[in-house]
């Protein structure tokens, strides 16, 4: 286990069983957005088969004093743990890991396809990119089964606000025809694309989430002519 360590601050949820957990920054970490932080339980009182260490993108911008990720609630030791922390307790760390970051050729669009939780590293890039005054067009897709479920919505809005290069649309695939919601429905598809991206012919492709969906949406890149050189993807394992 990594000898550095950090605080657990504090925890809030943000959509139906999805917290966001806030850490303290450690001295001189310095990450690009998108990438990944491990985090390890010190002498834990109790563990299950994953063992005490769970790997999470960072949802906080580089420019932000605090680090923050953001995971779905599921019942196990380390989840367990960190929900039921005393404020300041201490996790150790290791990272930042990955390359799951913004291209820097502004010329080429940037396509977020995220499903659920796979939002976080998209959080944390449009946040950065928002900040930074970043020229790159950036459309980002965002999947979940209902609005009860997706975290983040009402920032993502705000930076579509405050960012005339990034596009925000939410999709839901759960819904029945009763519900009521303006936006899309059903899965991201090629045709879902073609409506909210004018030029995606030169566009690099990211996708974040669950392995079900990560497949899914490159499987439906290819069949849709899309060159695997121009699509990155990070899949969550444990869903
Ligand atoms: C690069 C990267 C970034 C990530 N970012 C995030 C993030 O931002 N937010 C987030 O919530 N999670 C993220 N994850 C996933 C995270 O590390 C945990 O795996 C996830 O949160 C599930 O943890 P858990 O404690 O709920 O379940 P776990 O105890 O990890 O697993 C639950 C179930 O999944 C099975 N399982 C676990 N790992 C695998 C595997 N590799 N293959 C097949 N089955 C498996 C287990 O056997 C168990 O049945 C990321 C993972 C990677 C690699």
């Amino acid at each position: 286990m990594s000898e550095k360590r950090l605080h657990l601050l504090r925890s809030e949820e943000i959509a139906k069983g999805t917290r966001a957990f806030h850490l303290s920054r450690p001295e001189g970490f310095q990450y690009e957005a998108g990438q990944t932080i491990d985090l390890y339980l010190i002498d834990p009182k109790e563990m299950d088969a994953e063992g005490p260490v769970r790997t999470f993108s960072l949802v906080s911008a580089p420019h932000e004093p605090e680090l923050m990720f953001a995971t779905r609630m599921r019942d196990t030791a380390f989840k367990r743990l960190i929900q039921s922390a005393e404020p300041q307790m201490e996790l150790a760390w290791d990272g930042p890991y990955g390359s799951f970051t913004l291209h820097k050729n502004a010329g080429k669009p940037a396509v977020f396809l995220a499903g659920g939780i796979g939002i976080t590293p998209f959080m944390s890039m449009v946040k950065s990119a928002t900040h930074q005054k970043l020229p790159h067009a950036m459309y980002l897709l965002h999947s979940n089964h209902t609005p009860q479920d997706a975290p983040f919505q009402k920032d993502l809005a705000e930076f579509q606000k405050q960012n005339s290069n990034f596009h925000f649309v939410p999709t839901m695939t759960d819904l029945t025809p009763e519900d009521s919601w303006a936006g899309e429905r059903g899965t991201i598809d090629a045709a879902m694309l073609e409506r909210h991206i004018p030029n995606r012919s030169n566009a690099i492709y990211y996708l974040a989430g669950p392995a079900g969906f990560v497949h899914a949406m490159r499987d439906m890149l290819k069949a849709d002519g899309v060159d695997e050189d121009n699509v990155r993807f990070e899949e969550f394992p444990g869903y």
